[in-house]
């Protein structure tokens, strides 16, 4: 990592907003629905699918909660009305888990009983580590109730996930699989790159064993490397699992992955509340960054 790389990731709750700014339009939609309307259409026109996500978490009150399950619902109903190829993406912690678990709960389940009756489908994004075992339970009762509507998220770096796939392989699953990006205690999550990535490629494989349906999430061209060769060894058709990627990151990769015939969804994010994204986004990423300072101060 260069110096400036090394600066951005260390000081990046600092940098003032407006310079996240700078970078953060090519990551996210716009502050409106309309916006992510928008890049859905244009995602759609070039064969790509999406996945729809408000942008807000960890939030303090039960209204807060209640306000974001209420936009799920209208992304979900303008999906339907625009007829967008696309499903939606949402956070627990934005439903309320760390106020009250059965509340967030029912709040989820609101969402998915109302996605069962557009036939769509909601994805529970996977957040940090204490969060992990209700998602993890969240899913497995809604997947009961909602089969096929319903999916969740795996993360490589825990060292729990394969046993966490046995645990759920007693029924039909459906997952996004990444690395994860929280920051995690060495005690429960792998920290060397070349294990999160052996991790990636063992769970990918028990998952594609066990014919569950999988959400490819990587920009990391060894994975999706291992993962081309592991659908092919299972046997796998085209509309049984799907490559997933950020908005505004690797396009090249996605163009070669879509032209190769496979169906692959981008996480469109939109909302006023873009700055704890964008700053996660900034410290994963520091090149970014350096893109938008060497614009602004001729770096
Ligand atoms: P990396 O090795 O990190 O990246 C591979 C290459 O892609 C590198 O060259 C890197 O420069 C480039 N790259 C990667 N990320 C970015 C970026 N943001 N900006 C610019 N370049 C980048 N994590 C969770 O913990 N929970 C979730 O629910 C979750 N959902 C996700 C949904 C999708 C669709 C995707 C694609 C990722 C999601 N993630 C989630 C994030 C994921 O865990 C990783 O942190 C992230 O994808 C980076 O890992 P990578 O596999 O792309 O590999």
């Amino acid at each position: 990592m260069g110096l400036l790389n090394f600066l951005i990731s260390k000081s990046i709750m600092y940098i003032p907003g407006p310079i996240v700014g700078l970078f953060a339009k090519s990551y996210i939609a716009g502050p409106n629905l309309y916006d992510a309307v928008r890049v859905t259409h244009e995602l759609n026109n070039k064969n790509i699918m999406a996945t729809i996500d408000i942008l807000g978490e960890f939030i303090s009150t039960k209204d807060e909660a209640k306000y974001y399950k209420e936009r799920c619902i209208e992304i979900l109903d303008t999906i339907d009305k625009e007829g967008l190829d696309a499903n939606l993406s949402l956070k627990p912690t934005q439903m309320g888990l760390l106020l009250d678990k059965s509340f967030a709960f029912d709040n989820i389940r609101e969402i998915v009983a109302h996605a069962k009756s557009l036939n769509n489908f909601v994805r529970i994004d996977m957040e940090d580590s204490p969060c992990t075992d209700d998602t993890l339970e969240f899913y497995r009762k809604l997947r009961e109730e909602f089969p096929g509507h319903v999916g969740t998220v795996l993360q490589s770096y825990l060292r729990r996930t394969p046993d966490d796939i046995l645990k759920l392989a007693d029924g039909p699953m459906n997952f996004r699989l990444c690395k994860g990006i929280y920051n995690e205690p060495r005690k429960i999550a792998y920290k060397d790159p070349y294990i999160v990535n052996r991790n990636y490629t063992y769970s990918l494989e028990l998952l594609l064993k066990n014919r569950a349906y999988v959400g490819i999430a990587t920009h990391d061209e060894k994975l999706v490397f291992e993962a081309l060769r592991l659908i092919e060894k299972y046997d796998y058709k085209k509309d049984e699992y799907e490559f997933q990627m950020l908005l505004g990151v690797d396009e090249e990769l996605r163009d070669i992955i879509v032209s190769a015939g496979h169906r692959l969804r981008v996480y469109v994010p939109f909302g006023k509340d873009w700055l704890p994204y964008s700053r996660r986004r900034l410290k994963e990423n520091p090149n970014i960054g350096r893109h938008a300072l060497r614009q602004l101060f001729g770096i």
